[in-house]
This record gives structure tokens, C-alpha cells and sequence, in this order.
């Protein structure tokens, strides 16, 4: 990396005492609170997939790039400590790109309290790509798992699903806030954040935790962009449709024991609302509830990365 663009970065990053040796070295050190296990994620957002170069403001690429990682520690109920960045830039431009795409990374990593602790920027004669590695802690023995919803358990979320493409897969809010609270004052089972879509997400929590759930159509918190697209469309696809398979709305998923659900449920603690949109079951699957109530099977639908194998 050329060494003023460094020199820049490490003008823009204040000292943290969680960070005792940051960037300029060979490695970060970093300081691990008494009692507590680290919880480290790493996603990679792509010029052309996750967002499109020219059309997308630089600060909100970067600052997407850094959110869909503080989403996945918000899964674990972790709280954030440091991320790196690894930035591929092309040739040209490249520098004026970078600074760009850092002003929205500091910005949410000030927000959330998320020291940079590193990274590397290599430029190339490829497209624009970003790899954050986001690390965070909880109580040892304390991060929320996706294999641990039972049979019975409330299907709670947080927010509304559906339409993020019209702006809220940019400006989204990672639930960071709502999963500390959670885990200082519930008693949360299992939780996933939904990336690639709720359906698909929630059959992945059902997967892990080997059961399956039954999902109430009518109760699914429905984005008011999920209408909106719905109608652009012609209606040739419901709201529901949108909320269900969409995908980067980055809300969470949570299993929850009944009667600590029904008291979130009347609490509403968290700012954003708490939605109970179903109940865990033993029979593996999605399933949902038909007029007569009988139960039919409901396809997980999202987003996923295909290549050959
Ligand atoms: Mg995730």
C-alpha cells in the first residue's frame, strides 16, 4: 500500500485502548476483556453484486461493507471491539475510491464504537471489492448460536422485511443496540440475522437447530418498500412475497422461551419493534398455516452465491 495513503489512514484513526498496536505494524494486538471469547466474522461486498459503482455513493459502500459484519455480531449477541478492511481498488482512481469508501466506515465504526484495527489496500485491474473482518466478544460460553431454538419456542423479529433494494440494503441499521440489551436483560435460545432472506434465513436457524417452524403468514412485519416494489411491479408479486424472500434486511431472527417471548412481546424494550411471527415445531421444515388451519409446506426463497463446485 502506498505509504501517504497509510499515513492518512492512521491520521483518521484515534488511539483505543482496546487496540494497543494497531495499524502500521505487521499485526494488530488486541486486548481481550477479562471473561470474555472473542466472535469474528468476515464478509466480502463486490462491485456488481453487492452494490454498483457510479450509482452507489462511495461512504455508503463503505459504510455497507463494515454494517453486514456488525450484523453477523449482532447474531452472536457479541459486542463490537475492531474490524479490518481489505480494500481491491482499480488502478484507476483508486486512491480518491478508497478515501471514499473509509469515510463511510469511519463514520458507522463511530457509531458503534468499532476501533479499525487494520487491513490492506491493493489495487489491481479488477472491479472494486471490499473484505471486512469485524471482531467482537461476549460472556465466555454466552454467543448466541443458531442451533439452540427448540420445539415451542416464539419466532421473534426485529423491524420489517422486505424491499431493502429500494435503499435499506445501504442504509440499514445494524442491530447492535437491540442485541446488547438482549443479552444484558432476556433470555434469548437462537438467533440469526437475515441476510438472504427471512424465509431462507429462518430455514437455515431450523436447520442447525433440528427442528422446524410454522410461520404466520399474517403476522409478518411487511416494509412499506416491500409494498412499494410490489406495486412497480404490477403486483405480479404480494408484499408478503418481497418480506419473505428479499433478503439484506438485516433484522434479526430470535427463538424465545413463551413466556420470556410474551414479556419482550408487552416490554417492546428495544426501539425497534418486536414481531412474534410463529413458533418453532419438532416436525423439520417451514411450514405455514392454511385457512382451515391445516399445515402446508412453505419454500425458503432468498438470495445465495452460485458457482460450480
Ligand atoms: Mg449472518
Amino acid at each position: 500500500m502506498e505509504s501517504a495513503f497509510i499515513q492518512w489512514l492512521r491520521s483518521q484513526v484515534p488511539p483505543d485502548p482496546r487496540v494497543p498496536l494497531g495499524i502500521g505494524d505487521d499485526a494488530a494486538v488486541l486486548d481481550l476483556p477479562p471473561g470474555r471469547q472473542w466472535v469474528v466474522t468476515t464478509d466480502m461486498v463486490m462491485d456488481g453484486v453487492d452494490f454498483i459503482l457510479g450509482e452507489h455513493a462511495l461512504p455508503l459502500v463503505g459504510r455497507k461493507s463494515l454494517a453486514v459484519n456488525l450484523s453477523d455480531l449482532a447474531a452472536m449477541g457479541a459486542q463490537p471491539a475492531a474490524c479490518f478492511v481489505s480494500i481491491a481498488v482499480p488502478r484507476q482512481g483508486g486512491g480518491e475510491l478508497a478515501r471514499g469508501i473509509y469515510e463511510g466506515i469511519f463514520q458507522l465504526a463511530r457509531q458503534f464504537d468499532t476501533a479499525l484495527a487494520g487491513g490492506d489496500t491493493n489495487s489491481w485491474d479488477g472491479k472494486l471489492a471490499i473484505s471486512v473482518t469485524a471482531v467482537g466478544h461476549v460472556a465466555a460460553g454466552k454467543a448466541w448460536r443458531r442451533s439452540g431454538a427448540r420445539a415451542g419456542d416464539f419466532i421473534l423479529v426485529t423491524g420489517d422485511f422486505g424491499g431493502s433494494i429500494l435503499g435499506k440494503h445501504l442504509d440499514f441499521t445494524p442491530r447492535i443496540a437491540e442485541a446488547r440489551w438482549l443479552v444484558d436483560h432476556a433470555d434469548i435460545r437462537a438467533a440469526i440475522d437475515v441476510s438472504d432472506g427471512l424465509s431462507l434465513d429462518l430455514a437455515r436457524l431450523c436447520q442447525e437447530s433440528r427442528c422446524g417452524a410454522v410461520l404466520d403468514r399474517a403476522a409478518v412485519p411487511i416494509a412499506a418498500a416491500a409494498t412499494e416494489l410490489a406495486a412497480r411491479e404490477g403486483n405480479q408479486t404480494t408484499p408478503l412475497d418481497h418480506a419473505l424472500g428479499d433478503g439484506e434486511d438485516f433484522e434479526l431472527i430470535l427463538a424465545v422461551d413463551p413466556a420470556e417471548a410474551q414479556r419482550l412481546l408487552s416490554l417492546q424494550p428495544l426501539g425497534v419493534p418486536l414481531t412474534r411471527i410463529g413458533q418453532f415445531i419438532e416436525q423439520p421444515g417451514l411450514w405455514t398455516l392454511a385457512a382451515d388451519g391445516t399445515q402446508i409446506p412453505l419454500s425458503p426463497r432468498g438470495y445465495e452465491h452460485r458457482f460450480d463446485a
